[in-house]
């Protein structure tokens, strides 16, 4: 008799245990729900065969309460409609249990009713903390976008290119493939600011940056180093390709006719380009981008609105 006594009180303490205990060991999210709602499901078939009737009353009471407030915790596993349909079985699960033990009597209508009225607030809360997470989401999202992005062309900034453009780099020197770099630097900026405005020099910096991006293939990454000077990592390409592309982005450059407020309607600007390919080996991010550098100095020298190649040896 104090066997049997024992070994029920041991399993319905384990079935009490098992979500604690799955949350504890990290059991896989994903299942969380199920040794929750089936160690709970379990506990009331378990209980119902259990003799004391006043006991069991308060237990189910008790496990019912739990049950409500614990499933919003892990309403961040199943949506909240999924959260609803589940309370509202185990609801009906719950009160046919209070029917057997009290049949149609005034508790058994409380009881009901303090059920029903705490699936609702559960699913609520569920409902909640799905919306807040959403929310933590899209905020986690654009705090990365600003951490990678300029604010004023929505191009990658310069620490992005920085942290990504040598990895870039190295894997492609170690598979012996050609990457080139070009360096863009749109031509007498100051004098679109001074005769314009810095809002329409802001416009014009937006407008070529959109242009470069246009131009290039998606693999290709367009930067923003500072000021009016930006970077163009180009993956596979080698110095032809790269001059093609530079060449193409310059001719795309000067044909934009960009609008602004004001009497002149629209600016056109011209930019000089310097582009240097990856030397075999091991050339490091800042002796390319130095490279390119040089070369758009020259392509500036030159009487700009041109593309100039590096001629120097790599590093
Ligand atoms: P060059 O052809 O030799 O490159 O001449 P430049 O006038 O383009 O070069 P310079 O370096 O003398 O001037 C760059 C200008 O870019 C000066 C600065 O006011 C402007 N500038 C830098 N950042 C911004 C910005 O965010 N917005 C605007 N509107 N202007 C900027
Ligand atoms: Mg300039
Ligand atoms: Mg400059």
């Amino acid at each position: 008799m104090a066997f049997w006594l024992f070994l029920r009180r041991g399993i319905g303490t384990f079935l009490l245990l098992a979500f604690p205990l799955a949350l504890i060991l990290r059991a896989p999210k994903r299942v969380l729900p199920w040794i929750l709602y089936g160690s709970v499901i379990l506990l009331f078939l378990f209980m119902a065969q259990e003799q004391a009737l006043h006991n069991q009353i308060m237990q189910m009471v008790i496990t019912g309460t739990l049950l409500f407030f614990l499933t919003p915790l892990i309403g961040i596993v199943f949506s909240w409609k999924e959260n609803l349909f589940c309370e509202l079985a185990l609801l009906v699960i719950y009160i046919s249990m209070l029917h057997r033990f009290l049949g149609a009597s005034p508790m058994f209508v409380r009881l009901g009713i303090i059920g029903l009225l705490m699936v609702i607030t559960s699913a609520f809360v569920t409902w909640q903390f799905e919306l807040l997470l959403r929310a933590q989401h899209s905020n986690y999202r654009r705090i990365e976008k600003m951490a990678m992005r300029d604010v004023l062309t929505g191009q990658y900034n310069r620490r992005y290119f920085f942290a990504i453009g040598g990895r870039i780099l190295k894997q492609s020197l170690r598979s012996k493939r050609s990457t080139s770099l070009a360096m863009v630097d749109l031509d007498h900026f100051k004098a679109v600011n001074d005769r314009y405005g810095h809002d329409a020099g802001d416009v014009v910096l937006r407008e070529t940056a959109h242009c470069m991006e246009r131009e290039v293939r998606e693999t290709d990454i367009v930067a923003r180093l500072g000021g009016e000077e930006f970077v163009i990592l180009l993956p596979e390409a080698n110095q032809e390709e790269g001059r093609q592309i530079a060449e193409r982005i310059r001719l795309a450059i000067a044909a934009l006719s960009i609008p602004i407020d004001g009497p002149a309607k629209a600016i056109q600007v011209t930019a000089s380009l310097g582009l240097a390919q990856a030397m075999p080996g091991t050339e490091s991010l800042k002796g390319l981008l130095r490279r390119a550098d040089h070369a758009l100095y020259r392509a500036k020298e030159a009487g700009r609105n041109q593309v100039a190649l590096s001629t120097e040896v790599g590093d």
